[in-house]
């Protein structure tokens, strides 16, 4: 099965009728790999719109990969992440990998005519609870947060819902007193059992995650996410234990190791995302090292199309899914090139069951929506 082409783009979201410059809707870092006739799909983080990691793929990894072939795939990606490991491995080097990852994933999924879920050995369940996660809440007033609730409760029926404070990055215990006001508020609109996150977004101290974590466990919050800093593992960890709720982190891990240093630090529940941590292969990896931590696998995912479905796939397979799947604000903009992308169906997302991601695409409206990288 040799690679004969690959191809990196934008995939552009937002109103189509406009020029691509004037169109500031946002966009998808796509990879198409080409082999017998097959396309692959694959997406990077969207982190910067993804074009560093495009460019990696396209300048550094490329070359490599035709002429390969695709079924040798685990090989031919740890060669090149040994080969360019000075280049990340965190970040953009391994956004560039988990693209290449899916779309060799959905490139042997329909080499053999099969879903990714039967590759991986099968899937427990193929509709998936969600939940609403829901940004932008550090900007609300509390009546601004629970309108923003209301809307997607009425919208999508989710199973639960998660909010989370977005804000400015760095800006640490801002308006402890406003957050717990916020969550009070969301608590008392969906009543006293319907499932809540809180996702800090890394805006607090220690001391002030520990005062917040314990209101939100007063409100019988399920987890509270990223409390701390990302890159302070050890603090992230010390939250986690001395804190009776649930403390989550990951989603800004990009390898194993990353994964398995917050699982050493404390994290009790980790949220790899699979656009950044090695695409389906990365997170399969993850889910068997939270398994033999007996430490909860619940990936993070903010993708419409080709991200949310293969992390359906992989959610498919997981025997002990203990939290919904993530569905986050903007989920329906690629619906009308990507045209049965996972959507909201009675508080569930059904994973694709075509061939490889599954996902049908409407390449009349995917070619008016491509832009091409200069450079
Ligand atoms: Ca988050």
């Amino acid at each position: 099965m040799k690679i004969s082409k690959v191809e990196t783009f934008l995939v552009r979201w937002g109103d189509v009728a406009r020029p691509a410059e004037a169109n500031s809707g946002s966009a998808t870092a796509v990879v198409a790999v080409h082999a017998d006739g097959l396309v692959g799909l694959g997406e990077a983080s969207p982190m910067q719109g993804g074009v560093a990691s495009l460019a990696v793929i396209a300048r550094d990894m490329a070359p490599a990969l035709v002429g390969a072939d695709a079924l040798d795939h685990a090989v031919i990606l740890d060669r090149l992440l040994h080969k360019l490991i000075k280049l990340g491995p965190d970040g953009i080097v391994t956004g560039a990998f988990a693209a290449i990852d899916i779309a060799l994933w959905d490139l042997k999924g329909k080499a053999f005519r099969q879903p990714i879920y039967k590759l991986l050995g099968g899937a427990w369940r193929t509709r998936i609870p969600f939940y609403a996660s829901i940004g932008n809440n550090g900007a609300r007033d509390v009546d601004g947060v629970v309108k923003a609730v209301e809307a997607r409760l009425k919208a999508e029926h989710p199973s639960a819902i998660k909010i989370r404070w977005d804000g400015v990055r760095g800006e640490i215990d801002r308006d402890i007193a406003g957050d717990i006001a916020k969550a009070r508020a969301v608590r008392r609109l969906v009543g006293d059992d319907f499932p809540l996150a809180f996702d800090a977004n890394n805006r607090y101290s220690i001391g002030a995650a520990i005062r917040v974590g314990r209101v939100l466990e007063d409100l019988g919050y399920l987890w509270f996410e990223e409390p701390v800093e990302s890159y302070h593992a050890k603090a992230m960890g010390e939250v986690a234990q001395r804190l009776d709720i649930t403390v989550s982190a990951g989603e800004q891990s990009y390898t194993l190791q990353s994964v398995a240093a917050l699982i050493e630090s404390g994290v009790r529940m980790v949220q790899p995302d699979i656009v950044k941590m090695g695409g389906v292969t990365g997170l399969m990896q993850c889910a068997a090292l939270c398994h033999a931590h007996g430490v909860e696998f619940v990936p993070h995912q903010t993708q419409p199309a080709i991200g949310n479905a293969a992390n359906l796939h992989v959610l498919a397979t997981h025997m002990r899914a203990t939290k919904p799947a993530e569905l986050a604000d903007g989920w329906s903009r690629a619906a009308d090139t990507f045209v049965n992308a996972p959507k909201p169906d009675a508080g569930c997302l059904v994973v694709p069951d075509g061939a490889g991601l599954g996902l049908v695409i409407d390449e009349a409206m995917l070619a008016r929506r491509r832009v091409e990288l200069i450079g």
